[in-house]
């Protein structure tokens, strides 16, 4: 069985889980958790890092933490794990939805201005797969409308846009650290942001709102969403090989990409653009039509080879539309990723010879079919 991913854990993780043991340091007030806010927001070039309990809820802290006004629009991509999109709902703000490009995936920067209205509070970007997002025109627009910037960046771990951090754009930026992430705490996550108010906010909304003057007094809620001690350290251990594992995310996909070159009837992942050099978060492949990447699926399946389907558009959610949301929208270019895409073992445990051997078993499949 070659798994869609492995994590690599071979640094010195067993060593600062075990410090957590012996020091009995196990909670959220332990050493490690500011040593991986602050390590890691450095890393990426922000002055505060808050670290939560997953990628999920960094969103919902940091949506809760702008503070728009209910009813607020927040223009967001269509073809985005859903994570983000749920928090804007459950903050009773309206999620309003942007194709994506068919190159490099992303939200389609050139669609968003004909959707800005006078309710619009905010762009929320969410780099897929690899490759940022255009940010110099959502910067500008920013700046023309008076937008903030929710930036979630939890498949950007030293990714760079023009050679600037992704996680750095946002007024307020989030990342999740999943085993498949580029670095993992297992279940993890982190806000990061320059503002100090904000920062501050954050801390309160993640560990119930606690107020200072009187513990076990509120005067309003948030959530426990810490993260602890052990999780932290798993981070801190990864965060020392970031730029190894980086580097090895994309040998893979270049391999992949090498290995491929050529096929028909499949369309993969961009190797780069002006503002950027691919580290495949994951490898992904489109597939000229439904019923091929089904097949293609189907077969790797045979083949005890790992895959999974590209994410499905939020405008055709079932639980969306309950609500009355996007009935009727149509975004061709995320209903096309959603139903042809779908993603080959690319996690940090492959092998050279795994990568060859999918490879083969792929182009064996194009062939035959
Ligand atoms: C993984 C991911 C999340 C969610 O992170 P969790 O830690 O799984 O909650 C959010 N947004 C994007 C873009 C992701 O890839």
């Amino acid at each position: 069985m070659i798994p869609v991913n492995t994590p690599n854990l071979s640094g010195r993780e067993k060593e600062y889980l075990i410090e957590c043991i012996d020091s009995g340091w196990i909670s959220s007030e332990g050493p490690f958790v500011k040593r991986f806010e602050n390590e890691f927001s450095n890393y990426i070039g922000r002055s505060h890092g808050i670290a939560v309990s997953n990628g999920s809820a960094a969103l919902d802290v940091a949506i809760r933490a702008l503070n728009l006004p209910k009813g607020s629009e927040v223009i967001v991509p269509s073809f985005t794990i859903i994570s983000p999109v749920q928090s804007l709902v459950n903050e009773g703000l309206i999620p309003v939805l942007v194709d994506s490009q068919t190159d490099t995936w992303n939200m389609d920067v050139e669609l968003i201005e004909t959707k800005i209205s006078k309710n619009t509070r905010a762009i929320l970007v969410v780099h897929i797969y690899g490759l940022p997002t255009d940010m110099d025109p959502i910067l500008e627009l920013a700046k023309n409308y008076d937008l903030k910037i929710v930036e979630d960046a939890a498949e950007m771990h030293g990714q760079a846009y023009y050679g600037k951090k992704c996680g750095s754009f946002g007024d307020i930026s989030t990342f999740s650290f999943y085993p498949n992430k580029h670095i993992t705490t297992g279940e993890g996550g982190m806000i990061l942001t320059d503002d100090d108010q904000l920062a501050q906010r954050c801390k309160e909304l993640r560990n119930l709102c606690f107020t200072p003057a009187r513990r076990f007094v509120h005067h309003e809620l948030g959530w426990n969403y810490r993260m602890t001690n052990m999780q932290a350290a798993l981070g801190v251990a990864q965060l020392e090989q970031i730029e190894k594992i980086i580097e090895r995310k994309r040998e893979i996909g270049d391999r992949y990409n090498q290995n491929l070159k050529g096929v028909y009837r499949l369309q993969l992942p961009l190797t780069k653009t002006s503002y950027a050099h691919n580290i495949y978060w994951v490898y992904g492949l489109v597939a000229e039509s439904e019923e091929l990447a089904n097949e293609l699926q189907y077969k790797f399946r045979e083949l005890k080879i790992g895959t999974r389907p590209f994410f499905w558009c939020m405008h055709e959610q079932p639980v969306f539309h309950q609500m009355s949301l996007f009935n009727n929208e149509s975004y061709p270019v995320a209903e096309k990723l959603a139903r042809q895409g779908f993603y080959i073992p690319s996690g940090l445990g492959l092998t050279n010879d795994e990568i060859d051997h999918v490879s083969e078993a792929l182009i064996g499949m194009l062939r035959d079919g």
